[in-house]
């Protein structure tokens, strides 16, 4: 029997493993087996017993490169990673054309 908890779940740990938050992601997963075991389903344990591990020896931050490219945003024009090519700063985000407009504009100055 199909659990619906299990893809919203996953959904979840994901979107809270790619952006750099383990322990919410940690917090999700536990659920997700919590859930499995009542289930006595072994299957799904392993799955998120998986994601377990993967939350409990994720890098705090995670490394930008392994963040999705379609969670970073530019900070000034709001394009995605799959739009533009994006740098990621500490606070804010830049992508490739708006580095170039940028510098076109001190050009001119
Ligand atoms: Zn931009």
């Amino acid at each position: 029997m199909p659990n619906t908890y299990d893809e919203e779940l996953y959904k979840l740990w994901r979107t809270a493993y790619q952006s750099g938050d383990p322990r919410r992601a940690l917090a999700l997963a536990i659920a997700g087996y919590l859930i499995a075991s009542e289930d006595h389903d072994d299957m799904r344990e392993e799955v998120f017993l998986g994601l377990i591990r993967q939350s409990v020896t994720a890098p705090n931050p995670l490394p930008r490169e392994r963040v999705g490219l379609v969670d970073l945003r530019c900070s000034f024009c709001g394009r995605d990673g799959t739009e533009a090519q994006l740098v990621a700063g500490a606070a804010a985000n830049i992508c490739s054309q708006c580095v170039v407009q940028i510098g076109e504009t001190m050009k001119h100055k």
